[in-house]
């Protein structure tokens, strides 16, 4: 059996190598490194997998979000609302741009911000929510959705763990993740659902003016070349990303389906075992495992991650800390005790090897191992 490996990039490019390396030359062999044909045609691409009128290329997911918030044209001191329980990018954006991060705590099961603790935390300063679809399932779309419509606010979803997950609404209509609101972002970091081989982001929308907003501010704020119509940044997706992920996203459905066969695997082999919480599926929401990520119960999930290690399986704890709890964050005056169930969850996560490499033969190493420790 080969050494299980967290993701496996190298084995996921071994199957289509020939494809992106002739994609690769041919951007080299152009020369057009920066706005090539590629982008625009990934682009293209990207915009009718998702059933949205715009996507727009960026420098990474990171970017995406400040970008995102620029466009709304928000003040100093105006507030949006994240979840505490995430990889720190939206919180980070915010402040960034003297916007008040105002964060709440996740629901148990789903791991993704609480719905009823968002509403709670609207205020008159409010202007946006900034859901984020974590591990590769959607948050609660209807809710947050109709607050965006009774409190007047924007809502830019950090898909960047999801793309490609289907929500369903209640009146049955079906949209991708990163398609349901204002602004929908993501990221082409390599390790997600749809990586490529550095970095690179995008963002969606519906919505034609802030599709230009969104493409002038990603290039210095300029409409025509040296002319700056607004203060912007320069964050674009390179030709040579654009022509892999465009190879890449014809084989996105396939990917996530391969991660969903693995999750299943998983989800069978602990349901029954009492000190293992499988991931919850919501009804609203595919799921497209990102990370596949289970809860301890009654055991140290610290001694289980290193039981892991000493059988060569690794594992990973997404995520350590809340947003409330980092240092760089101290200054929104949190302590310890504020947001229970995330503080709790920092505790008791353990994210497996997921990708999709993997065989049914490291599925039962690591699900025997994990068994055994937790006889
Ligand atoms: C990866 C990730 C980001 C940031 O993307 P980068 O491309 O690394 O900037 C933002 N939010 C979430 C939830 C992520 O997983």
């Amino acid at each position: 059996m080969e050494a299980v490996k967290m993701v496996d990039l190298k084995g996921q490019y071994d199957k289509i190598s020939q494809e992106i390396d002739t994609a690769i030359s041919g951007v080299i062999n152009s020369s057009a490194f920066i706005n090539g044909p590629d982008v625009k045609t990934f682009e293209n691409n990207l915009a009718a997998y998702l059933n949205v009128k715009y996507a727009i290329g960026c420098g990474n997911g990171t970017d995406a979000l400040q970008a995102a918030l620029m466009a709304l044209g928000l003040k100093p001191g105006d507030e949006v609302i994240t979840t505490t329980f995430t990889f720190v990018s939206t919180a980070e954006t915010i402040a960034l741009l003297g916007l008040k991060p105002v964060l709440v705590d996740t629901e148990p099961d789903t791991f993704n911000m609480c719905p009823r603790q968002t509403e709670k935390a609207i205020t008159s300063r409010t202007r946006a929510i900034m859901p984020v679809h974590l591990y590769g399932q959607c948050c609660n779309m209807d809710f947050l959705s109709g607050l965006a419509v009774k409190y007047n606010l924007n809502i830019i979803e950090d898909a960047a763990q999801a793309l490609g997950a289907d929500y369903t609404f209640a009146d049955g209509q079906v949209k991708k993740a990163g398609a349901i609101g204002h602004i929908g972002c993501t990221s082409f970091f390599p390790t997600k659902n749809l990586g490529c081989f550095g970095d690179g982001g995008a963002l969606f929308t519906n919505n034609a003016e802030l599709a230009e907003k969104i493409r002038m501010i990603v290039n210095h704020g300029m409409k025509v070349k040296y002319r700056q119509e607004t203060i912007g940044v320069n964050s674009r997706l390179d030709s040579i990303q654009a022509a892999i992920l465009n190879i890449k996203l014809k084989y996105l459905d396939v990917y996530n389906d391969s991660r969903r066969k693995a999750a299943e695997y998983y989800d069978n082999a602990f349901r029954d075992n009492p000190k293992i919480i499988i991931p919850s599926r919501t009804r609203q929401s595919s799921h497209i495992f990102h990370q596949y990520t289970l809860k301890t119960t009654g055991i140290d999930r610290d001694e289980l991650k290193r039981f892991l290690a000493s059988r060569q399986i690794p594992s990973m704890i997404y995520y350590p800390v809340p947003v409330h709890l980092q240092n760089a964050y101290r200054y929104l005056g949190h302590k310890e005790g504020d947001f229970p169930v995330s503080e709790r969850l920092c505790k008791t996560v353990l994210s497996l090897p997921m990708h999709t490499e993997l065989s049914d033969k490291q599925l039962e190493y690591i699900t025997d191992n994990v068994t055994e420790y937790t006889k």
